[in-house]
Protein backbone atom coordinates (compact mmCIF):
# COMPACT_ATOMS: atom_id res chain seq x y z
CA UNK A 1 0.00 0.00 0.00
CA UNK A 2 0.82 3.43 -0.70
CA UNK A 3 1.38 4.82 2.96
CA UNK A 4 1.73 8.37 2.06
CA UNK A 5 -1.43 8.23 0.08
CA UNK A 6 -3.10 6.35 3.15
CA UNK A 7 -1.56 9.27 5.43
CA UNK A 8 -3.43 12.16 3.37
CA UNK A 9 -6.34 10.42 3.14
CA UNK A 10 -6.70 9.87 7.06
CA UNK A 11 -5.50 13.82 7.34
CA UNK A 12 -8.78 14.75 5.31
CA UNK A 13 -11.10 12.71 6.89
CA UNK A 14 -10.13 12.80 10.68
CA UNK A 15 -8.11 16.14 10.56
CA UNK A 16 -4.95 15.59 12.12
CA UNK A 17 -1.16 15.60 12.34
CA UNK A 18 2.22 14.28 13.29
CA UNK A 19 1.13 11.81 16.53
CA UNK A 20 -2.44 11.33 16.27
CA UNK A 21 -1.33 10.70 12.64
CA UNK A 22 1.12 8.47 13.14
CA UNK A 23 -1.61 6.34 15.70
CA UNK A 24 -4.17 6.10 13.10
CA UNK A 25 -2.03 4.75 11.02
CA UNK A 26 -0.79 2.24 12.74
CA UNK A 27 -3.80 1.06 13.46
CA UNK A 28 -5.03 1.14 9.50
CA UNK A 29 -1.72 -1.04 9.49
CA UNK A 30 -2.59 -3.35 11.86
CA UNK A 31 -5.84 -4.16 10.99
CA UNK A 32 -4.65 -4.91 7.03
CA UNK A 33 -2.52 -7.09 8.42
CA UNK A 34 -4.85 -8.60 10.97
CA UNK A 35 -7.65 -9.10 7.94
CA UNK A 36 -4.19 -10.63 5.67
CA UNK A 37 -4.05 -13.12 8.83
CA UNK A 38 -7.61 -13.89 8.46
CA UNK A 39 -8.57 -14.15 4.94
CA UNK A 40 -5.44 -14.67 3.50
CA UNK A 41 -3.45 -12.31 0.71
CA UNK A 42 -5.31 -10.39 -2.13
CA UNK A 43 -7.42 -6.97 -2.26
CA UNK A 44 -9.16 -4.90 0.28
CA UNK A 45 -11.55 -1.83 0.78
CA UNK A 46 -10.81 -0.09 4.25
CA UNK A 47 -14.20 1.41 5.25
CA UNK A 48 -15.31 3.22 8.21
CA UNK A 49 -18.79 4.77 10.08
CA UNK A 50 -18.19 7.20 12.84
CA UNK A 51 -19.82 7.44 16.22
CA UNK A 52 -21.72 10.32 17.56
CA UNK A 53 -22.63 13.12 20.12
CA UNK A 54 -25.48 14.90 20.28
CA UNK A 55 -24.72 18.87 21.45
CA UNK A 56 -28.46 19.32 22.11
CA UNK A 57 -31.63 18.12 21.57
CA UNK A 58 -32.39 14.75 23.28
CA UNK A 59 -35.75 13.12 23.33
CA UNK A 60 -36.92 15.25 20.51
CA UNK A 61 -36.30 13.50 18.08
CA UNK A 62 -39.57 11.02 18.23
CA UNK A 63 -41.76 14.15 18.63
CA UNK A 64 -40.91 14.96 15.49
CA UNK A 65 -38.12 18.01 16.64
CA UNK A 66 -34.79 19.07 16.58
CA UNK A 67 -31.38 17.81 16.96
CA UNK A 68 -27.57 18.80 16.76
CA UNK A 69 -25.30 15.84 16.84
CA UNK A 70 -21.53 15.80 15.47
CA UNK A 71 -19.69 13.04 14.51
CA UNK A 72 -16.87 11.23 16.13
CA UNK A 73 -13.55 10.69 15.05
CA UNK A 74 -14.27 7.63 16.99
CA UNK A 75 -15.55 5.06 14.59
CA UNK A 76 -16.09 1.00 13.20
CA UNK A 77 -13.56 0.24 10.62
CA UNK A 78 -14.36 -2.41 8.25
CA UNK A 79 -11.97 -4.03 6.24
CA UNK A 80 -13.72 -6.00 3.61
CA UNK A 81 -13.10 -8.18 0.12
CA UNK A 82 -15.95 -9.06 -2.06
CA UNK A 83 -17.03 -12.43 -2.77
CA UNK A 84 -18.34 -14.30 -5.38
CA UNK A 85 -21.32 -15.56 -3.56
CA UNK A 86 -24.11 -13.89 -1.48
CA UNK A 87 -22.32 -15.06 1.41
CA UNK A 88 -21.12 -12.57 4.39
CA UNK A 89 -18.47 -14.02 7.02
CA UNK A 90 -17.27 -11.36 9.43
CA UNK A 91 -14.35 -11.61 11.97
CA UNK A 92 -13.90 -8.76 15.01
CA UNK A 93 -10.63 -7.90 16.55
CA UNK A 94 -12.53 -7.61 19.76
CA UNK A 95 -12.28 -11.92 20.71
CA UNK A 96 -15.42 -11.05 22.17
CA UNK A 97 -17.33 -11.15 19.60
CA UNK A 98 -16.73 -14.15 17.43
CA UNK A 99 -16.68 -15.28 14.13
CA UNK A 100 -19.70 -15.31 12.30
CA UNK A 101 -21.23 -15.98 8.62
CA UNK A 102 -25.02 -15.37 7.29
CA UNK A 103 -26.13 -15.56 3.59
CA UNK A 104 -27.64 -12.29 2.40
CA UNK A 105 -31.64 -12.69 1.38
CA UNK A 106 -34.94 -10.87 1.44
CA UNK A 107 -35.36 -12.88 4.82
CA UNK A 108 -32.55 -13.34 7.23
CA UNK A 109 -33.17 -15.36 10.02
CA UNK A 110 -31.83 -12.86 13.30
CA UNK A 111 -29.66 -14.17 16.15
CA UNK A 112 -31.01 -14.09 19.68
CA UNK A 113 -31.49 -10.45 20.73
CA UNK A 114 -28.14 -8.54 21.44
CA UNK A 115 -26.16 -10.52 19.09
CA UNK A 116 -23.66 -8.80 16.92
CA UNK A 117 -24.13 -10.17 14.00
CA UNK A 118 -27.84 -8.89 13.35
CA UNK A 119 -26.29 -5.34 12.64
CA UNK A 120 -25.26 -6.55 9.71
CA UNK A 121 -27.79 -8.93 8.83
CA UNK A 122 -30.53 -5.69 9.18
CA UNK A 123 -28.59 -3.86 6.43
CA UNK A 124 -28.08 -6.53 4.19
CA UNK A 125 -31.53 -7.54 4.68
CA UNK A 126 -32.94 -3.79 3.81
CA UNK A 127 -30.46 -3.36 0.95
CA UNK A 128 -31.67 -6.91 -0.44
CA UNK A 129 -35.20 -6.10 -0.55
CA UNK A 130 -34.51 -2.16 -1.92
CA UNK A 131 -31.46 -2.95 -4.14
CA UNK A 132 -31.23 -6.30 -5.02
CA UNK A 133 -31.75 -8.81 -5.73
CA UNK A 134 -28.57 -10.95 -5.79
CA UNK A 135 -26.00 -8.58 -3.73
CA UNK A 136 -22.56 -10.30 -3.50
CA UNK A 137 -21.36 -11.02 -0.29
CA UNK A 138 -18.35 -10.07 1.16
CA UNK A 139 -15.06 -11.60 3.92
CA UNK A 140 -14.24 -8.73 6.73
CA UNK A 141 -12.78 -8.21 9.47
CA UNK A 142 -14.54 -5.22 11.98
CA UNK A 143 -12.10 -3.07 14.16
CA UNK A 144 -13.51 -0.84 16.83
CA UNK A 145 -11.56 -1.45 19.41
CA UNK A 146 -10.08 1.04 22.14
CA UNK A 147 -8.87 4.02 22.44
CA UNK A 148 -9.99 4.65 18.26
CA UNK A 149 -13.44 2.84 18.02
CA UNK A 150 -16.22 3.51 19.53
CA UNK A 151 -17.45 3.08 23.08
CA UNK A 152 -20.29 0.64 23.34
CA UNK A 153 -23.41 1.37 25.54
CA UNK A 154 -22.74 4.75 26.27
CA UNK A 155 -25.02 6.16 24.44
CA UNK A 156 -22.64 7.98 21.55
CA UNK A 157 -24.48 5.17 18.89
CA UNK A 158 -21.79 2.18 18.31
CA UNK A 159 -24.79 0.44 17.30
CA UNK A 160 -25.47 2.97 14.07
CA UNK A 161 -22.09 3.30 13.58
CA UNK A 162 -21.75 -0.53 12.93
CA UNK A 163 -25.20 -0.59 11.00
CA UNK A 164 -23.66 2.09 8.65
CA UNK A 165 -20.19 0.84 8.38
CA UNK A 166 -21.78 -2.41 7.03
CA UNK A 167 -24.35 -0.97 4.85
CA UNK A 168 -21.44 1.45 3.28
CA UNK A 169 -19.68 -1.94 2.97
CA UNK A 170 -22.44 -3.51 0.96
CA UNK A 171 -22.93 -0.09 -1.30
CA UNK A 172 -19.20 0.23 -1.99
CA UNK A 173 -19.14 -3.60 -2.95
CA UNK A 174 -21.64 -3.80 -4.60
CA UNK A 175 -21.73 -0.28 -7.25
CA UNK A 176 -24.87 0.62 -5.37
CA UNK A 177 -26.09 4.14 -6.23
CA UNK A 178 -27.36 5.01 -2.73
CA UNK A 179 -25.71 7.94 -0.80
CA UNK A 180 -26.34 10.66 1.37
CA UNK A 181 -29.87 10.97 2.49
CA UNK A 182 -31.56 8.39 0.75
CA UNK A 183 -28.75 5.75 3.01
CA UNK A 184 -29.02 7.61 6.09
CA UNK A 185 -33.04 6.69 5.80
CA UNK A 186 -32.80 3.40 4.92
CA UNK A 187 -29.87 2.52 7.28
CA UNK A 188 -32.46 4.30 10.25
CA UNK A 189 -34.80 1.55 8.90
CA UNK A 190 -32.03 -0.97 8.76
CA UNK A 191 -31.68 -0.96 12.20
CA UNK A 192 -34.87 -1.64 13.75
CA UNK A 193 -33.62 -5.04 12.59
CA UNK A 194 -32.27 -5.56 16.41
CA UNK A 195 -35.39 -5.40 17.74
CA UNK A 196 -35.14 -1.17 18.57
CA UNK A 197 -37.86 1.56 16.75
CA UNK A 198 -34.96 3.84 17.52
CA UNK A 199 -34.99 7.34 15.35
CA UNK A 200 -32.96 8.79 12.19
CA UNK A 201 -30.43 10.85 14.11
CA UNK A 202 -27.47 8.53 14.41
CA UNK A 203 -27.35 7.36 11.36
CA UNK A 204 -27.89 10.85 9.53
CA UNK A 205 -24.79 12.18 11.51
CA UNK A 206 -22.88 9.06 11.09
CA UNK A 207 -23.32 9.66 6.86
CA UNK A 208 -23.62 12.97 7.09
CA UNK A 209 -20.85 14.40 9.21
CA UNK A 210 -18.28 17.03 8.40
CA UNK A 211 -15.18 17.98 10.02
CA UNK A 212 -15.84 21.26 11.94
CA UNK A 213 -19.23 20.74 11.72
CA UNK A 214 -22.33 19.89 13.49
CA UNK A 215 -25.80 18.44 11.96
CA UNK A 216 -28.85 20.57 12.85
CA UNK A 217 -31.19 17.58 11.57
CA UNK A 218 -35.42 18.06 11.70
CA UNK A 219 -36.35 14.87 12.54
CA UNK A 220 -40.28 15.57 10.70
CA UNK A 221 -39.68 14.16 7.72
CA UNK A 222 -41.65 15.94 4.54
CA UNK A 223 -42.62 14.21 0.70
CA UNK A 224 -41.10 16.98 -1.19
CA UNK A 225 -37.59 15.16 -1.81
CA UNK A 226 -36.96 14.04 -5.45
CA UNK A 227 -39.97 11.90 -6.69
CA UNK A 228 -42.00 12.66 -3.83
CA UNK A 229 -39.39 10.63 -1.53
CA UNK A 230 -39.23 10.91 2.27
CA UNK A 231 -37.08 14.31 2.94
CA UNK A 232 -35.79 16.03 6.74
CA UNK A 233 -34.15 19.28 6.31
CA UNK A 234 -30.98 19.21 7.47
CA UNK A 235 -28.01 22.01 6.99
CA UNK A 236 -24.47 22.17 8.76
CA UNK A 237 -23.86 24.23 11.58
CA UNK A 238 -19.98 25.21 12.26
CA UNK A 239 -18.36 24.78 15.76
CA UNK A 240 -17.06 27.57 17.27
CA UNK A 241 -13.52 28.12 16.96
CA UNK A 242 -10.96 28.29 19.90
CA UNK A 243 -13.76 26.26 21.98
CA UNK A 244 -13.70 22.17 22.26
CA UNK A 245 -16.41 19.91 22.53
CA UNK A 246 -15.63 17.22 25.47
CA UNK A 247 -17.05 14.07 26.25
CA UNK A 248 -16.86 12.42 29.55
CA UNK A 249 -18.10 8.85 29.46
CA UNK A 250 -19.11 8.21 33.14
CA UNK A 251 -18.86 4.51 32.71
CA UNK A 252 -22.66 3.80 33.90
CA UNK A 253 -24.26 2.04 31.16
CA UNK A 254 -27.79 2.74 30.88
CA UNK A 255 -29.81 -0.72 32.57
CA UNK A 256 -33.21 -2.03 32.07
CA UNK A 257 -34.55 1.50 30.27
CA UNK A 258 -36.88 0.02 27.86
CA UNK A 259 -39.77 0.84 30.22
CA UNK A 260 -38.76 4.30 31.39
CA UNK A 261 -38.12 5.27 27.60
CA UNK A 262 -41.11 3.92 26.20
CA UNK A 263 -42.94 5.88 29.08
CA UNK A 264 -41.37 9.40 27.98
CA UNK A 265 -42.39 8.51 24.50
CA UNK A 266 -45.90 7.63 25.33
CA UNK A 267 -46.18 10.98 27.94
CA UNK A 268 -45.72 13.05 25.09
CA UNK A 269 -48.27 11.11 23.11
CA UNK A 270 -50.96 12.12 25.95
CA UNK A 271 -49.80 15.46 25.77
CA UNK A 272 -50.61 15.91 21.99
CA UNK A 273 -54.21 14.22 22.71
CA UNK A 274 -54.65 16.43 25.72
CA UNK A 275 -53.46 19.54 23.27
CA UNK A 276 -55.51 18.08 20.59
CA UNK A 277 -58.83 19.81 22.60
CA UNK A 278 -57.23 22.77 21.83
CA UNK A 279 -55.82 22.81 18.55
CA UNK A 280 -57.09 20.20 16.85
CA UNK A 281 -54.49 20.31 13.91
CA UNK A 282 -51.21 19.26 15.57
CA UNK A 283 -49.92 15.67 15.82
CA UNK A 284 -46.23 16.12 17.69
CA UNK A 285 -44.95 17.99 20.57
CA UNK A 286 -43.15 20.18 17.98
CA UNK A 287 -46.37 21.55 16.43
CA UNK A 288 -46.62 23.91 19.51
CA UNK A 289 -43.22 24.77 19.79
CA UNK A 290 -43.94 29.00 19.05
CA UNK A 291 -47.03 29.26 21.42
CA UNK A 292 -46.36 30.77 24.85
CA UNK A 293 -45.89 27.86 27.41
CA UNK A 294 -48.84 29.81 29.50
CA UNK A 295 -51.36 29.33 26.90
CA UNK A 296 -49.90 25.23 27.01
CA UNK A 297 -49.48 24.77 30.60
CA UNK A 298 -53.29 24.49 31.60
CA UNK A 299 -54.01 21.93 29.41
CA UNK A 300 -51.45 19.30 30.64
CA UNK A 301 -51.72 18.59 33.85
CA UNK A 302 -49.05 17.82 36.47
CA UNK A 303 -49.92 14.04 37.03
CA UNK A 304 -52.76 11.95 35.25
CA UNK A 305 -53.72 8.34 35.54
CA UNK A 306 -55.05 6.01 33.02
CA UNK A 307 -59.14 6.21 34.48
CA UNK A 308 -58.86 9.93 34.39
CA UNK A 309 -57.67 9.44 30.79
CA UNK A 310 -59.86 6.77 29.42
CA UNK A 311 -62.80 9.29 30.86
CA UNK A 312 -61.52 11.76 28.49
CA UNK A 313 -61.37 9.28 25.65
CA UNK A 314 -57.60 8.41 25.47
CA UNK A 315 -56.45 5.03 25.72
CA UNK A 316 -53.09 5.16 27.04
CA UNK A 317 -52.67 1.54 25.55
CA UNK A 318 -53.39 2.27 22.39
CA UNK A 319 -50.81 5.19 21.86
CA UNK A 320 -47.51 3.03 21.74
CA UNK A 321 -46.46 0.56 18.93
CA UNK A 322 -48.67 -2.93 19.29
CA UNK A 323 -46.43 -5.19 21.51
CA UNK A 324 -44.71 -2.17 23.64
CA UNK A 325 -45.48 -1.70 27.12
CA UNK A 326 -45.16 1.74 28.95
CA UNK A 327 -45.83 -0.70 32.57
CA UNK A 328 -47.27 2.54 34.46
CA UNK A 329 -50.70 4.08 35.27
CA UNK A 330 -49.15 7.36 36.19
CA UNK A 331 -47.87 9.68 33.63
CA UNK A 332 -46.53 13.05 34.52
CA UNK A 333 -47.51 14.82 30.98
CA UNK A 334 -46.43 18.61 32.19
CA UNK A 335 -43.16 18.49 32.83
CA UNK A 336 -42.34 15.99 29.98
CA UNK A 337 -44.37 18.22 27.46
CA UNK A 338 -42.17 21.12 29.11
CA UNK A 339 -39.11 19.74 28.42
CA UNK A 340 -39.76 18.13 24.80
CA UNK A 341 -41.02 22.31 23.68
CA UNK A 342 -38.14 24.03 25.58
CA UNK A 343 -35.61 21.76 24.61
CA UNK A 344 -36.40 22.25 20.64
CA UNK A 345 -36.63 25.73 21.04
CA UNK A 346 -32.92 25.56 22.67
CA UNK A 347 -31.80 23.82 19.65
CA UNK A 348 -32.91 26.38 17.82
CA UNK A 349 -31.58 29.24 19.70
CA UNK A 350 -28.13 27.24 19.79
CA UNK A 351 -28.04 26.60 16.00
CA UNK A 352 -28.40 30.45 15.61
CA UNK A 353 -25.98 31.34 18.55
CA UNK A 354 -23.06 29.14 16.65
CA UNK A 355 -23.84 30.46 13.31
CA UNK A 356 -23.23 33.75 14.84
CA UNK A 357 -20.06 32.42 16.78
CA UNK A 358 -21.43 33.42 20.07
CA UNK A 359 -20.31 30.43 22.29
CA UNK A 360 -21.68 32.31 26.02
CA UNK A 361 -25.28 32.08 24.42
CA UNK A 362 -24.10 28.34 23.15
CA UNK A 363 -22.91 27.59 26.81
CA UNK A 364 -25.71 29.08 28.54
CA UNK A 365 -28.46 26.67 26.41
CA UNK A 366 -26.37 24.21 27.51
CA UNK A 367 -26.97 24.37 30.60
CA UNK A 368 -29.81 24.78 30.64
CA UNK A 369 -30.34 21.87 28.24
CA UNK A 370 -29.09 20.24 31.42
CA UNK A 371 -31.23 21.40 34.09
CA UNK A 372 -34.60 20.10 31.42
CA UNK A 373 -33.19 17.11 31.45
CA UNK A 374 -32.51 16.35 35.12
CA UNK A 375 -35.92 18.03 36.59
CA UNK A 376 -38.41 17.85 33.45
CA UNK A 377 -37.33 14.72 31.81
CA UNK A 378 -36.18 13.25 34.60
CA UNK A 379 -33.04 11.46 33.13
CA UNK A 380 -30.27 11.99 34.81
CA UNK A 381 -28.11 9.74 37.18
CA UNK A 382 -25.74 10.70 40.85
CA UNK A 383 -23.22 9.74 38.39
CA UNK A 384 -24.20 12.24 35.98
CA UNK A 385 -24.81 15.03 38.39
CA UNK A 386 -21.41 14.41 39.63
CA UNK A 387 -19.57 15.10 36.21
CA UNK A 388 -21.83 17.99 35.07
CA UNK A 389 -21.23 19.57 38.84
CA UNK A 390 -17.64 18.99 38.37
CA UNK A 391 -17.47 19.94 34.39
CA UNK A 392 -19.15 23.39 35.31
CA UNK A 393 -16.53 24.04 37.61
CA UNK A 394 -13.75 24.02 35.59
CA UNK A 395 -13.01 27.68 34.37
CA UNK A 396 -13.43 27.54 30.79
CA UNK A 397 -16.16 25.34 30.93
CA UNK A 398 -19.16 27.03 28.87
CA UNK A 399 -21.98 24.91 29.70
CA UNK A 400 -22.07 20.93 30.02
CA UNK A 401 -24.70 18.67 30.17
CA UNK A 402 -25.89 14.92 29.86
CA UNK A 403 -25.90 13.45 26.17
CA UNK A 404 -28.00 10.62 24.73
CA UNK A 405 -31.44 9.43 25.87
CA UNK A 406 -29.97 9.33 29.72
CA UNK A 407 -30.02 6.78 33.22
CA UNK A 408 -26.08 6.90 32.49
CA UNK A 409 -24.03 7.16 29.35
CA UNK A 410 -21.81 10.49 28.67
CA UNK A 411 -21.80 14.30 29.21
CA UNK A 412 -20.90 16.69 26.66
CA UNK A 413 -19.07 20.38 27.48
CA UNK A 414 -18.15 23.03 25.23
CA UNK A 415 -14.98 24.14 27.09
CA UNK A 416 -12.07 26.67 25.98
CA UNK A 417 -9.42 25.00 23.98
CA UNK A 418 -6.33 25.82 26.62
CA UNK A 419 -8.66 24.68 29.10
CA UNK A 420 -9.11 20.98 28.09
CA UNK A 421 -6.45 19.37 29.87
CA UNK A 422 -7.32 20.90 32.85
CA UNK A 423 -10.74 19.42 32.10
CA UNK A 424 -9.91 16.43 31.87
CA UNK A 425 -7.00 16.36 34.81
CA UNK A 426 -9.62 18.15 37.35
CA UNK A 427 -12.97 16.10 36.28
CA UNK A 428 -11.52 12.88 36.34
CA UNK A 429 -9.31 13.21 39.88
CA UNK A 430 -12.88 14.07 41.09
CA UNK A 431 -15.13 11.82 39.58
CA UNK A 432 -12.95 9.15 40.63
CA UNK A 433 -12.65 10.81 44.31
CA UNK A 434 -16.25 10.68 44.75
CA UNK A 435 -17.69 7.58 42.60
CA UNK A 436 -14.95 5.43 42.95
CA UNK A 437 -15.28 5.69 38.62
CA UNK A 438 -12.72 5.85 35.93
CA UNK A 439 -14.66 8.43 33.34
CA UNK A 440 -13.22 8.19 29.95
CA UNK A 441 -12.51 11.63 29.15
CA UNK A 442 -11.81 12.92 25.52
CA UNK A 443 -11.90 15.69 22.71
CA UNK A 444 -14.29 15.10 19.91
CA UNK A 445 -12.09 15.86 17.11
CA UNK A 446 -15.64 16.21 14.87
CA UNK A 447 -14.91 13.75 11.40
CA UNK A 448 -15.94 12.87 8.06
CA UNK A 449 -19.06 10.73 7.79
CA UNK A 450 -19.32 7.33 6.76
CA UNK A 451 -17.67 6.00 3.60
CA UNK A 452 -14.73 4.31 1.76
CA UNK A 453 -11.69 5.14 2.83
CA UNK A 454 -8.75 3.65 0.52
CA UNK A 455 -8.78 0.32 -1.63
CA UNK A 456 -5.73 -1.54 -1.34
CA UNK A 457 -4.07 -5.21 -1.36
CA UNK A 458 -2.69 -7.14 1.61
P1 LIG B 1 -24.82 2.35 21.79
O1 LIG B 1 -25.38 2.41 20.43
O2 LIG B 1 -25.21 3.50 22.66
O3 LIG B 1 -23.34 2.16 21.81
P2 LIG B 1 -26.34 -0.09 21.87
O4 LIG B 1 -26.75 -0.97 22.99
O5 LIG B 1 -27.39 0.47 21.00
O6 LIG B 1 -25.43 1.06 22.51
O7 LIG B 1 -25.33 -0.87 20.91
C1 LIG B 1 -24.27 -1.64 21.44
C2 LIG B 1 -24.22 -2.97 20.71
O8 LIG B 1 -23.80 -2.75 19.34
C3 LIG B 1 -23.18 -3.93 21.26
O9 LIG B 1 -23.71 -4.69 22.32
C4 LIG B 1 -22.88 -4.80 20.05
O10 LIG B 1 -23.87 -5.79 19.87
C5 LIG B 1 -23.00 -3.84 18.89
N1 LIG B 1 -21.69 -3.31 18.48
C6 LIG B 1 -21.34 -2.02 18.39
N2 LIG B 1 -20.06 -1.89 17.96
C7 LIG B 1 -19.60 -3.14 17.75
C8 LIG B 1 -18.36 -3.69 17.29
N3 LIG B 1 -17.32 -2.92 16.96
N4 LIG B 1 -18.26 -5.02 17.18
C9 LIG B 1 -19.29 -5.80 17.51
N5 LIG B 1 -20.46 -5.36 17.95
C10 LIG B 1 -20.64 -4.04 18.08
MG1 LIG C 1 -27.47 2.30 19.91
Amino acid sequence: MHTSELATTLQRLYGTNGEALAGLMARYEQGLAAFGAEYGPGEVVILRAPGRVNLIGEHTDYNHGYVLPVALDKDVLVFARPRPDQQVRLANVEPAFTSRSFIISHDISPCPIGDWANYAQGAAQLLEREQGPGLRGFDALIDSAPPYGVPRGAGLSSSSALTVAMAVTLVALNGLNLQGEALADACGRAEWYVGTRGGIMDQFISILGQPGHALFLDCRPTTDGPAGARHYPFRQVPLPTGYAVVVADSQVRHRNTGPHFNRRVLEGRIGVRLLQARYPGITHLRDVNHLPWDELEPLLPEVIHTDELRARGIDPDALLDSGVGAQTDTFYVRRRCRHVITENNRVLESVAALERGDAQTFGRLLREAHASARDDYEISTPEIETLVRLAQAVPGTMGARLTGAGWGGCIVALVRQEETARFAEQVGAGYAQETGLDAQIFVCHSAAGAGEVIRTTV
